[in-house]
């Protein structure tokens, strides 16, 4: 915690600094409310970078939540925990068509133990 406070302070600080007030084309200026105290940081990103939903408030260190317009972005939190899904890992492993071969494999091994059984039935 006290590790991403002082990364989250150092970041914001070098964005806002130098560059308040001005505007770069090349830059886009994100708002975060804070849930907790109301505060609100501005802050720059790179406009073809994805600013992310939400940043340490500066105020009181809860975290602040991207504004969209006038309204905070909805975070979906089952997806931050679902981010590298079993499948993901999988298929850096194996390429699809490895992935075909083995289910071809799997299914075949299936389809004759099921035979199997219908004889035994
Ligand atoms: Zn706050």
């Amino acid at each position: 915690m006290a590790d991403r406070s002082l990364r989250g302070m150092r970041l914001g600080a070098q964005s806002l600094q130098s560059e308040d007030g001005v505007i770069f084309s090349e830059r886009a200026r994100s708002l975060y409310l804070c849930p907790e105290c109301n505060h609100e940081s501005a802050l720059m990103f790179a406009a073809d970078a994805e600013a992310p939903e939400t940043w340490e408030c500066r105020h009181c260190g809860a975290e602040a939540v991207l504004m969209v317009g006038s309204e905070p972005v909805v975070i979906d939190r089952s997806d931050q925990k679902q981010a590298r899904t079993h499948w993901d890992m999988l298929l850096e492993r194996r390429s699809r068509d490895e992935l075909e071969e083995l289910l071809e494999e799997r299914l075949a091994f299936l389809r004759a133990r099921r035979g199997q059984h219908k004889v035994g039935a």
